[in-house]
Parts: structure tokens; C-alpha cells; sequence
């Protein structure tokens, strides 16, 4: 970095995606925003050892490639796909990826793990969460339906890392749960709005979320 020259705020946004829909975008595009970054990585999940059945991992950092290139430009032009977990073997655990992050970036950019209220409930589940606070701000989202109250300030957090703060996005009270049961029923109507006309196609091209019996 040349002297003079601001340390890069990056916000590191994991995931599934599974596939990648209309909150995740909306999420990203809120952080951007309201957290000042310069950056954004969409995380895809290599093994997410807290999930069962999720989709083959190049499946679900392919849509995230197709979501992001139909995403509005402002979110586009500062968003990048991240694959680093899908190159690692075992399960992806974020304290490693944050590591990895912290090593490529150094130790003046500022790091920010952005995730969902509901996540931000599930952190202490998480393996080597103690290690997070070291390595990057974590900043959430408020989730529709939600409960607000447990989350922590909106002031961004000084420092690299070690902080916590809360962004608001708009409130999309959606699920991948609720789009992969959508589509395994065959409903395309009802969620053409939330996800992106390519990653629809490759939905049906590679046949993912069809239940067994119905695919035939
Ligand atoms: P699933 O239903 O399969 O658990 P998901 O839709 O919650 O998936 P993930 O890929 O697991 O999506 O989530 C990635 C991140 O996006 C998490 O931090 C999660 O909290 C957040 N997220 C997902 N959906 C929403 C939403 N509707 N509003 C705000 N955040 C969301």
C-alpha cells in the first residue's frame, strides 16, 4: 500500500448459498453502505459442516457468480466471489478463512464478517469463535422477524478488528429453505423475483432441488 493511501475496509460475507437470493444481495449492498467498505468477498461455503444435503460446492459458487454478475452495478463493481474455502480440504471453518484473509490483506486493512441476526445468535456454536474477535469486526444484519434488541451498536467499531456493530438492511423475509422447497415443488412463479434469471437456469440445467421421485 503507498503512504498516504487508507487501509482497505473489507467486508467478508459467508455463506451457503444455496442458492444465492434477493436478501444476500440486499444484505451485501446494505454493508457496503452503511459500513463504508471498499470491498466485499461473498464467501461460498467449500464444506459447511453445520449443514446436511447442501448442494455440490462449484454448484453453489457458480450461482454465486451468476447472482453477482446480475446484481446493480454498485454492488458488482465492489463485489468479488471468494473461493478460497472450496481449495481447502475439510470442513470450512471461518476462523481459518478470516486468517486467510488477514495474511493476504495484512494487518492494517480493516476486516469485517458480516452475518445475519440469526447467525449472530449462533456464534458461540461456531468452531474456534473465540478466535473471530482477533481477526475481524463482526457486523450484523437485521433479519425480518428477528427480534433487535440483542444486537450490538450501530457506531462503527474503531481498530482492524475486536468489534461489533449492527447495520440495517431492508427487512426481506426470505429463506433458501423456503426458495429450494419452492422449486422442488415446481413454483418458478412466486420466487422469479428473488433470485437471478441466470442462476434460475443453471438451477434447471443442473436440476438441483428437484426431489428424487419428482425429477423424473
Ligand atoms: P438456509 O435457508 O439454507 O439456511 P439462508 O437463506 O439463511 O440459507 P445462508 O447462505 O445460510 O442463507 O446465509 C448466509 C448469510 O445470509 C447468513 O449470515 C444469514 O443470516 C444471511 N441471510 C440469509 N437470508 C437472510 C435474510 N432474509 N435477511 C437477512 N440475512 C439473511
Amino acid at each position: 500500500m503507498s503512504a498516504g493511501t487508507a487501509a482497505p475496509r473489507i467486508g467478508v460475507f459467508g455463506g451457503t448459498f444455496d442458492p444465492p437470493h434477493a436478501a444476500h444481495l440486499a444484505l451485501a449492498a446494505a454493508a457496503l453502505d452503511r459500513l463504508q467498505l471498499d470491498r466485499l468477498l461473498f464467501v461460498v461455503s467449500g464444506s459447511p459442516w453445520q449443514k446436511h444435503g447442501v448442494s455440490p460446492a462449484p454448484d453453489r459458487l457458480k450461482m454465486m457468480e451468476l447472482a453477482l454478475a446480475q446484481a446493480p452495478a454498485a454492488l458488482r463493481e465492489r463485489a468479488e466471489v471468494e473461493r478460497c474455502e472450496l481449495d481447502r480440504a475439510g470442513p470450512s471453518y471461518t476462523a481459518d478463512t478470516l486468517a486467510l484473509l488477514r495474511r493476504r490483506y495484512g494487518p492494517d486493512a480493516v476486516l469485517m464478517l458480516l452475518i445475519g441476526s440469526d447467525q449472530f445468535r449462533n456464534l458461540p456454536s461456531w468452531h474456534r469463535y473465540d478466535e473471530l474477535p482477533a481477526l475481524a469486526h463482526i457486523a450484523v444484519a437485521d433479519r425480518a422477524g428477528m427480534p433487535a434488541d440483542h444486537l450490538p451498536p450501530r457506531t462503527l467499531p474503531a481498530g482492524v478488528a475486536g468489534g461489533t456493530v449492527s447495520f440495517e438492511m431492508p427487512a426481506i423475509d426470505l429463506s433458501a429453505t423456503a426458495l429450494r422447497t419452492a422449486l422442488a415443488a415446481g413454483d418458478r412463479h412466486s420466487i422469479a423475483a428473488m433470485i437471478a434469471p441466470d442462476v434460475l437456469d443453471y438451477i434447471d440445467a443442473h436440476r438441483l432441488y428437484r426431489l428424487p421421485k419428482l425429477a423424473e
